[in-house]
């Protein structure tokens, strides 16, 4: 019997070129500084938690909406860094990684044919999403060259069949970091709309040389149409636990369980009471801007030695580099011939676009130790 063929729900995604590089990667031995992950451990402690809550029998299912101590936890959190006071038991929900947490958020809210901008280079994920829903991605490019929102544009992108515009700062790939008046300027152009947000804010501890994370919930009436996704992997060095949480307004965050509870139902139940525990403390995420900066500010001055061309870095772990000094080849090409030749991975920009646009730029990743960066400097000095 032969097996029945398919029309492919995602006719034009292949496997990601995350997963793409890193196999290219560890085949090649190459320094992998293209997926972005740690290659150091987390803290020892984080590890002694998560145990101790395993011992404890704390191995079967969670409420479904997450663990209330952990819910309560960043309930607290939010409201000490912006100001803003979620009610952890309506409006908290933990997920499986931010990942699971904004395609529950499109499949609840996108209906077939509402339309969903999002802002270009955009993580790889949020587009076949958005079409999986039956939605319309609306692609609105970010400034060519700086990466920053251009507001004319994305007010020109707004229709009455827009339900979500998803944004995400600090951003991946570009590095940069939305100010409070980008969220500002945000907030007037949605104010007259039903328009819901979707922030995307992952990289929120990744924020460098004193500049501050503007989270929506800061901002009264984006806080009051927003999904805020985060990601405890990011944080806490820990991104193949895969634990992140949803944060919005009661009314929202009913329509999103909905879809949560046929979708994973429950996250990994130690885990989250380990965190819940580890939370108590918030001095490892409030260390965390200068842990990073202090790798990115390495990373920086040795790539100053090379001929690539530095773009600027405010936040997230990624370092992005203009190739055109370096290789005539385009960033597919050269991030494939980077790794089998000279034996460091990297990202091609062009992955982050819908067409594939290709502006000669490629992205590092910088959380890394030390030595592995140094390794990889060594080797890109040599072009
Ligand atoms: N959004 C962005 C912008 C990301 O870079 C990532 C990390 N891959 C995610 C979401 C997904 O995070 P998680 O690993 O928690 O699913
Ligand atoms: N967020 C990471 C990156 O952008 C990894 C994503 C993934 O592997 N899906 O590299």
């Amino acid at each position: 019997m032969n097996t029945p063929p398919l029309q492919s729900k995602l006719p034009r995604v292949g496997t990601t070129i995350f997963t793409v590089m890193s196999t290219l990667a560890a085949e090649k031995n190459a320094v992998n500084l293209g997926q972005g992950f740690p290659d150091f451990n987390c803290d020892p402690h984080l590890i002694e938690v998560v145990t101790e809550a395993m011992k404890q029998g704390l191995n079967q299912y969670p409420p479904m909406t997450g663990v209330p101590a952990l819910r309560d936890a960043i309930a607290t959190k939010i409201e000490a860094l912006h100001a803003h006071q979620y009610s952890a038991a309506s409006e908290i929900t933990i997920t499986a990684g931010a990942t699971q947490g904004i395609i529950t958020i499109i499949l609840a809210v996108v209906h077939a044919g509402d339309e969903v901008i999002e802002l270009e280079p955009c993580y790889d994920s949020y587009v076949p999403n958005i079409e999986l829903a039956g939605g319309v991605p609306v692609r609105v490019p970010l400034t060519p060259g700086t990466f920053r929102p251009d507001f004319d544009k994305i007010a020109a992108a707004l229709t009455p069949k827009t339900r979500a515009i998803i944004i995400n700062s600090p951003h991946n790939p570009s590095g940069t970091v939305w100010t409070a008046d980008d969220m500002l300027r945000l907030q007037e152009i949605l104010a007259p709309t039903n328009v819901l947000l979707i922030s995307d804010e992952v990289y929120e501890h990744m924020v460098f040389d004193g500049q501050q994370h503007h989270s929506a919930a800061r901002f009264p009436d984006l806080a009051a149409r927003a999904f805020i996704v985060s990601s405890f992997g990011k944080t806490y060095h820990v991104t193949g636990w895969k634990v992140g949480y949803v944060a919005a307004p009661a009314a929202l965050s009913a329509e999103f369980r909905k879809v949560h509870q046929f979708n994973v139902f429950t996250v990994n139940t130690p885990v989250q009471y380990g965190l819940a525990a580890y939370m108590a403390d918030p001095k490892p995420y409030l260390e965390l801007p200068a842990f990073y900066q202090r790798k990115r500010d390495l990373f920086r001055e040795g790539l100053k030695r090379t001929r690539f061309k530095l773009l600027p870095c405010e936040g997230s772990y990624f370092q992005c580099v203009d190739i055109s000094n370096v290789s005539d080849l385009g960033e597919t090409e050269f991030c494939q011939w980077l790794t089998s030749e000279i034996g460091v991975a990297a990202i091609p920009l062009s992955a982050f676009y819908g067409n594939g646009f290709d502006q000669r730029v490629v992205r590092f990743c910088f959380a890394k130790k030390d030595e592995t960066l140094n390794a990889a400097l060594e080797r890109l000095q040599s072009l």
